[in-house]
């Protein structure tokens, strides 16, 4: 038996994944129906994108349900566990708001739908990346959720990569496409931590 934080883990992401399911299958459905006006997305990406889904999905339910990992266990304090369920639950809270505000602009990879439009309100009014922030809070729970340093780590370890290249491509791409309208935005937006939170922390107001 693991601890109860592995499987807490486990139906945190399952839950996660349910959230994303409706979302995935409408945007399969444009691109069926060739409503998706430009894709970008390199090999390099698709790549971090296939060991993303590995290190953070499937590493974790296989810890739970098999001994393959054994070399690598170790102690996690409880306290660090408590801590991983509260950034679970903010996470799932986040993917929700966020899921809601975006709609059908929501994509899997960088894409443009037909009538394709920016999203500047709800979530989307404090953060511009609040699904990226959620998976943040996600690999950072598997990390104080997950006892075992190679599957607890992993979801950091493949995180960073994709998150450092999808960010940059995806606000070009924004750019390119919404111009001016996207600079303002990013302006009075945080990435993934609000505005008014950095003020908080540093002095420049
Ligand atoms: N980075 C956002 C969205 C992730 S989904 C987040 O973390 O919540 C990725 C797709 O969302 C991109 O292909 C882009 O087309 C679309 N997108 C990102 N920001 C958007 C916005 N403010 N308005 C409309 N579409 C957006």
């Amino acid at each position: 038996m693991r601890s109860p934080f592995v499987y807490l883990f486990v139906v945190g992401i399952i839950i996660e994944e349910i959230i994303r399911a409706p979302h995935r299958y409408r945007n399969k459905m444009d691109r069926r129906r060739g409503a998706i006006e430009e894709h970008r997305i390199g090999a390099v990406e698709s790549v971090l994108m296939t060991l993303n889904l590995w290190g953070a999905l499937l590493a974790p339910i296989l810890y739970a349900f098999t001994d393959w990992f054994g070399f690598a266990e170790y102690e996690l304090p409880a306290w660090g566990g408590f801590i991983g369920v509260a950034c679970l639950a903010a996470a799932i809270w986040l993917l929700v708001r966020a899921h809601a505000d975006l709609g059908r602009n929501w994509s899997p990879t960088l894409e443009i739908v037909t009538e394709h439009h920016l999203v500047t309100e709800g979530i989307y009014g404090t953060i511009r990346h609040p699904i990226y922030a959620a998976v943040w809070l996600t690999v950072i729970a598997q990390a104080l959720m997950i006892d075992n340093w190679f599957v607890g780590l992993g979801g950091l370890a493949v995180y960073l990569p994709v998150y450092l290249t999808r960010v940059p491509a995806e606000e070009g791409m924004m750019l390119d496409r919404f111009g001016d309208a996207y600079r303002a935005y990013m302006a009075r937006t945080g990435g993934i931590i609000p505005r008014s939170w950095r003020r908080l922390i540093t002095t420049d107001r």
